[in-house]
């Protein structure tokens, strides 16, 4: 459920366009990707998933599905 709240503060930071300016993080853009992240990496843990990995896999499939590809191998 925190994942879904930092979404809407994401959803929120976006709309004001509030933008990190030098050490103030609060309330914008940058915080809220981070929130968002940081539940993404606890819900991950908690299932023992591979991010990383399903990245990858999940790319392959859009790409055959959709017909694009990004890449995100060094
Ligand atoms: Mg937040």
């Amino acid at each position: 459920m925190k994942l879904i709240e930092e979404v809407g503060e994401l959803a929120e930071a976006i709309r004001k366009d509030e933008r990190m300016k030098e050490d103030s993080i609060k309330g914008t853009i940058e915080e809220e990707l981070s929130d968002v992240l940081y539940y993404t990496a606890m819900i991950a843990n908690t299932y023992d998933i591979d991010l990383e990995n399903v990245f990858k896999l999940k790319e392959k499939y859009n790409s055959k599905r959709y017909g694009f590809n990004i890449k995100i191998d060094k």
